[in-house]
């Protein structure tokens, strides 16, 4: 077991295998609370933007930067 400190400073517990496993995959290591916050900032992210679609239906292509 690997003790890592994630960035909001709790302590992750991970094996060498699973850290090399996510290092080799250039992902972050969070700890659970980390991982949880993102994951619920990545669907509230994606429920915004559907959102805004719907109500900027029509008009809204021309102001998504290239
Ligand atoms: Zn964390």
């Amino acid at each position: 077991m690997m003790k890592i400190y994630c960035a909001c400073g709790r302590i992750v517990d991970l094996d060498i295998r699973e850290m090399k496993i996510k290092l080799s995959l250039n992902k972050d290591i969070e700890c659970t609370a980390c991982r949880n916050a993102r994951i619920s900032r990545d669907i509230d992210c994606l429920n915004g933007f559907f959102n805004e679609g719907e109500i900027t239906e029509g008009d809204s292509v021309s102001d998504i930067p290239a």
